[in-house]
């Protein structure tokens, strides 16, 4: 099975997915109504017997011996799809602000704007919704899939997780990770990830990098932009992101039920908009 099939399968779906673009029925005001939230995707493949898998990642500098390898998440797994949606110009450039949304709360301007937390409730059940969809593709073409982060077997262990979307998609060749953490692929960081895991033989992504930190350019954009001091880079691209401060922001960012179905929306994303790795590699590292 080529990759180019897949990729182009995808693409169609998205474009044409109704769940990638803002309805009446979930919008929280009416400016978001009808804006598409991501782009077309970037598509990568690890197989599944990498020693990334098998080794790496369950060091505890990594993620830990939590993780779960594809062999055990799906029996006879060969190959892991990894995808990226970036999110579109108008989501970023409205994150970019930080006078865009006053909530009159004490946190006021240095809020997500409504779109990007869109892209984060919304956004993921499109990402949900496409891992189950390409699961069902190769399913029909008599093979066998899972989405590992959509299974009951799927934990989170303090900010570590037994299947990490990011990290899959290192694997699978489309970017390297950044001091804030997310990961930068030649559409940026802004967007979000999934993966499947499937016994179809695909041939693997090429990974154009030779460190988990390459296309970073310690530029420290990132730490200017975060309102809570999560971020520190004299501390090493390792090391710079104070997980416990990040997730206490976030967690602290909880907005009341809006919109009108109601739903608690929180987030913030502010590292990852109006920064030089927001939509692509940044210049400074880029070869073409
Ligand atoms: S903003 Fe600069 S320092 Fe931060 S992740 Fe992007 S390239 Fe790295
Ligand atoms: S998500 Fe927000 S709080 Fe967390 S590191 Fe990024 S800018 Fe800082």
């Amino acid at each position: 099975m080529e990759l180019e099939f897949i990729e182009k399968w995808m693409t169609d779906t998205i474009e044409n997915g109704r769940g990638n673009v803002i309805d009446a029925e979930t919008a929280v005001s009416p400016e978001c109504v009808g804006v598409r939230i991501f782009e077309r995707p970037l598509i990568g493949v690890a197989a599944a017997d990498d020693p990334l898998f098998t080794e790496t990642f369950r060091e505890s500098h990594v993620i830990g011996p939590l993780f779960r390898t594809p062999e055990e998440w799906l029996p006879g797994a060969k190959s892991v799809i990894a995808f990226f949606l970036p999110f579109t110009e108008e989501v970023r450039r409205s994150n970019r602000s930080r006078t865009d949304e006053p909530y009159g709360d004490g946190i006021g301007n240095q809020r997500s704007s409504s779109l990007w937390l869109h892209g984060r409730i919304e956004g993921q059940r499109f990402v949900d919704a496409l891992c189950l969809v390409l699961c069902t593709f190769f399913i029909n073409g008599g093979y066998h899939a899972a989405a590992p982060s959509l299974l009951p077997e799927f934990r989170v262990e303090g900010f570590n997780s037994n299947w990490s979307e990011r990290h899959i998609a290192y694997a699978a060749g489309l970017g390297t990770f950044g001091l804030s953490r997310g990961l930068i692929t030649e559409k940026g960081m802004a967007g979000r990830f999934g993966s499947v895991v499937t016994d179809a033989a695909l041939t693997p992504t090429v990974r154009r990098y030779d460190s988990a930190f390459a296309y970073c350019t310690m530029c420290g954009a990132c730490q200017r932009r975060c309102p809570a001091g999560a971020i520190d880079r004299e501390r090493g691209c390792a090391e710079g992101k104070d997980q416990q401060i990040c997730g206490a922001y976030v967690r602290g960012s909880f907005l009341q039920p809006h919109g009108p179905n109601g739903i608690v929306r929180y987030g913030c994303g502010k590292c990852q908009a109006g920064v030089p790795c927001e939509h692509g590699i940044p210049r400074a590292v880029r070869t073409s």
